[in-house]
This record gives C-alpha cells, sequence and structure tokens, in this order.
C-alpha cells in the first residue's frame, strides 16, 4: 500500500514524510481515528515508504522488490499481530487454521475494515478476541531476533485496543525502550479503550475521517461510479470509506436486479413489460449506464461458467446462483453466450460514443429477445 492508493489526507502524509526526513519518527506511533478512516493503510503506507529502495520524494516507488512484498504483506522485518480468539494447539493443527494468512488477506481485502468484518473474515464464530499474553510474549521474541535484511524490524498491531491488560503489561518495557532499530506500528480505532501507559508511550498520529470530496472523487476514479451516484455515497459515508464501500455494492446489487430483470422478461417473450425498462435506463445518467451494461457482462459471464459447468470459477452468492440456473436453462445456450456478449459490448462501445442510450439499448434487447425468440422456437 503507497501513500498514492490513499485517497486525499495529504497532510497526514506529508507529517509522516517530513518526521522520516528529519529523523523524528517516534520508535513508537498510535495511528488512530474513527471508523472506517485510513488507519491501517496510513501504517502501511509508512512502511513501503520505509522499507522502499527507491522511494521518491514523498511516496514509496512502488516497483522495488521491498515494495512488491509489502503489497503481499510478506516483508520478512514486517510483523503482525492482531486480535484472536484462544484456541488450543490441537484446534489449530485439526481445523488447519492459518491466522496469519487469513491477516494478509483482510488487511489487503478490506483495509478499511472493522473488527466486525476482521471477525467474519477471521471465519470465527465467538467474538471475545483479545491479544493475548502469549502473544505478547511472542512479539517480544520476534522483536529479540536480528532483523532479516539488516535494517530495522517493524511491529505493527491492528487492533491494539484488544490487548489483554496482562498482554499491555508484559509489553509497556519494551515499547518504552525498544531494542535498537525497532519500530511499533499501533493501530486503533478507538483509543479511549487504550491504558494510559500504553498511550502516554507513543507519539500519536491522527487520521481524520475522509472529507465528502476525497471519498466522491475515490469512488469514481476506483470504480468508476457516475459523480453524481459517488457524491450521494459520500454524504451518506460521513467520513468513512467502510460505508462508502458498502454503499457501493448495494449499487452493484440495484443493478444486478435490474439486469435479471431483463434476461428474465426477455426470456419470458414479455415485449410491453420490456420497454418501460428501457424508458427508465434512458433517465439514469451515462457512467450508469455503462457500469449497467458492465455488469450485463458479468451476468454473461456466469452464465457461460454455469453451462460449461465450471462452477468453481463461479463468483456469485447464492441468490445470485439460483438465479443463472434458471436463466441458463430457459434462455441461453452456450452458444448464445458469445453473440449476445458482443451485443452487449457493443453497447457499451456506442454509449462510450455518446450514442442514444434509449436506440442503443433498444436495439440490444431486441437482440436478446431474439436469440430467446429463436430458442424457444427451437425447443434447445
Ligand atoms: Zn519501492
Amino acid at each position: 500500500m503507497r501513500f498514492s492508493s490513499i485517497p486525499g489526507l495529504a497532510e497526514t502524509k506529508q507529517k509522516l514524510v517530513s518526521s522520516v526526513k528529519n529523523n523524528h519518527l517516534a520508535h513508537a506511533l498510535l495511528f488512530h481515528g474513527p471508523e472506517g478512516s485510513a488507519t491501517l493503510p496510513m501504517a502501511l503506507g509508512l512502511a513501503s515508504f520505509l522499507y522502499c529502495e527507491n522511494p521518491t520524494e514523498t511516496d514509496s516507488c512502488g516497483t522495488c522488490a521491498a515494495c512488491h512484498r509489502l503489497d503481499k504483506l510478506i516483508l520478512p522485518d514486517l510483523n503482525f499481530a492482531f486480535p484472536q480468539i484462544a484456541r488450543s494447539k490441537k484446534e489449530v493443527e485439526t481445523e488447519k487454521i492459518d491466522d496469519m494468512a487469513n491477516w494478509r488477506k483482510f488487511a489487503m481485502e478490506q483495509p478499511y475494515g472493522n473488527i466486525h468484518d476482521f471477525v467474519v473474515a477471521m471465519g470465527m464464530q465467538k467474538k471475545q478476541l483479545n491479544i493475548s499474553k502469549d502473544e505478547a510474549r511472542k512479539i517480544i521474541q520476534t522483536l529479540s531476533l536480528k532483523s532479516f535484511e539488516g535494517g530495522f524490524k517493524t511491529m505493527m498491531i491492528w487492533g491494539v485496543e484488544h490487548l489483554h491488560p496482562s498482554a499491555a503489561n508484559s509489553l509497556l518495557k519494551i515499547i518504552e525502550e525498544p531494542p535498537e532499530k525497532t519500530l511499533f506500528l499501533l493501530i486503533t480505532n478507538d483509543p479511549e479503550k487504550l491504558l494510559t501507559t500504553i498511550l502516554s508511550r507513543t507519539q500519536k498520529v491522527f487520521v481524520r475521517g475522509f472529507s465528502d470530496q476525497e471519498i466522491a472523487e475515490h469512488l469514481v476514479s476506483e470504480f468508476q461510479l457516475a459523480g453524481e451516484k459517488a457524491n450521494q455515497i459520500a454524504i451518506l459515508s460521513d467520513g468513512s470509506m467502510r460505508e462508502a464501500y458498502r454503499l457501493r455494492d448495494e449499487v452493484k446489487d440495484q443493478q444486478v436486479q435490474l439486469i435479471r430483470q431483463w434476461f428474465l422478461k426477455c426470456a419470458g417473450l414479455k415485449v410491453h413489460e420490456i420497454f418501460p425498462l428501457v424508458t427508465d435506463f434512458d433517465k439514469s445518467d451515462v457512467e450508469s449506464q455503462k457500469s449497467l451494461i458492465l455488469t450485463g457482462l458479468f451476468v454473461l459471464r456466469e452464465i457461460l461458467l454455469k453451462r460449461l459447468s465450471v462452477e468453481d470459477l463461479l463468483r456469485t452468492q447464492d441468490e445470485d446462483r439460483v438465479f443463472i440456473e434458471k436463466i441458463s436453462k430457459v434462455l441461453i445456450t452456450e452458444e448464445d453466450v458469445p453473440t449476445i456478449y458482443q451485443k452487449f459490448n457493443e453497447a457499451y462501445y456506442h454509449l462510450e460514443r455518446n450514442i442514444n442510450a434509449k436506440f442503443v439499448l433498444t436495439v440490444l434487447l431486441l437482440d436478446v429477445l431474439k436469440i430467446a425468440q429463436n430458442k424457444q422456437r427451437n425447443g434447445r
């Protein structure tokens, strides 16, 4: 994660970069901010900047070996600790639980996620998480070893408010006086829950919530969301990127619903019900129209995989699967998918070139209808 992958927050990035340059970086930093803020991304951005072999004035390069390893969170000198549930050794072995692999996946896929997302991602049922005294012992042990690459070692503790008091107490000394070339990056959305003895030993880095503009711009550039929709989501998200992602998924779900209606109505040859859909489509802005066509292409891909019985590759959830099973039986054979796929692609191409949306969609739906009609006539 580079600083540039984090939307906005220029002032925080600049402050961190100048602390590094002026040698003012403390040996224990506490990244704190509201839920859905960039606390974890910012700590990862700093780690990338520090370990990068070829940093620019303001950021890591993103291309050197260290940056690549850091992107996958497998840099040997960057260690992680996070809340866990108590498990016996036997449980870990028999269930083949790889907490570290799960953590990496979570941190890479949901860097703005909260503790609830983490519990779900880690496949935990119970919620009594903590960073135990045993874990604290491991942290101390890890930091007592020499660095792999001869540089400094970093210990990143995510969800540090979940330190068990006994663990916190045993870490006090090492946070106060860490071994040489050791950096602690502590991360929390809830600093009030931390023991004051830990708080007082850290340099605080406050990561504010995102501005509406930062969220909106990110949604447009990252997910090609229409400007108007992005602005609405930004306002509702109230500074939380986690919430913005969730709302964006809802928008995507609505589009999948709409595409499903199209396919079902085409399959049922319900011509009189299809044209009101064209009118609705025509009313939305061009970015939403393009995004809807992309959703259509995604659904077609899933139908094809279903028809080819390559179900391992299907990405859709349960409810969608039922739809895809149904539609791939009645509407489309695998011979038809490439043709329909091409029609959707053409529609996208024409929308991009500002051809009238009503016209583009009418042509597209007539094409799909024709295929559905042929299929039913031939009883395929
Ligand atoms: Zn680099």
